[in-house]
């Protein structure tokens, strides 16, 4: 079992609001939030090797998120002045990236097995290779939560962590699955 007291101290550490366990057994991975993406609102759809169809289909997903029993959901809340403060949004998720990456490097020699899965396309290049070359860093590669079919809301429920926060607030989550 994971040293869950050691692991939430350590994401505390780097920078998020709220860490907490999570058991793999939870996450349901979902075509209709595949579907979703489809839709591109994000703009990362068929743009990067992290999103689909770039990062495979649901049944690739569902092969990588099976080798896992346990991990850790890392969140990062920001406070907006009111509902259109995209601004404060913005740097919310800037932080939440930022925090992500670095304690991606605080695990990774800890967990060299494990699978980080993100908020968002991934961003460790100014530019993605996609579809032209392979990936510049398969081993760095982070896939967002949504391309795997996983409905954030469900995870945090299922989990016992709050995915809202209130009226005049953001929350960006992520997870690492770990072995
Ligand atoms: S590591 Fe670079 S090349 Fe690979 S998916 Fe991320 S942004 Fe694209």
């Amino acid at each position: 079992m994971l040293n869950y007291q050691e692991l939430i101290g350590m994401g505390e550490n780097a920078g998020f609001t709220h860490v907490a366990p999570l058991k793999v057994s939870t996450i349901q991975l979902m075509p209709e939030v595949r579907d979703m993406c489809a839709a591109n609102t994000c703009g990362a759809y068929g743009k990067k090797w992290s999103c689909p169809p770039g990062c495979g289909d649901l049944e690739t997903c569902r092969a990588k998120v099976q080798k896992y029993t346990e991990g850790i959901l890392v969140q990062t809340v920001g406070t907006l002045e009111d509902e259109m403060d995209y601004e404060a949004m913005a740097e919310t998720n800037q932080k939440h990236m930022e925090t992500f990456l670095k304690f991606y490097e605080q695990l990774r020699p800890l967990y060299p097995e494990m699978l980080a899965i993100g908020a968002g396309g991934c961003k460790q290049c100014k530019t993605c290779t996609y579809p032209d070359q392979p990936c510049r860093f398969p081993e760095k590669l982070v896939i967002p939560m949504e391309a795997y079919g996983m409905l954030v809301s469900q995870v945090c429920k299922d989990n016992n962590l709050p995915y809202y926060y209130g009226k005049c607030t953001i929350a960006y989550t992520g997870c690492f699955l770990l072995k």
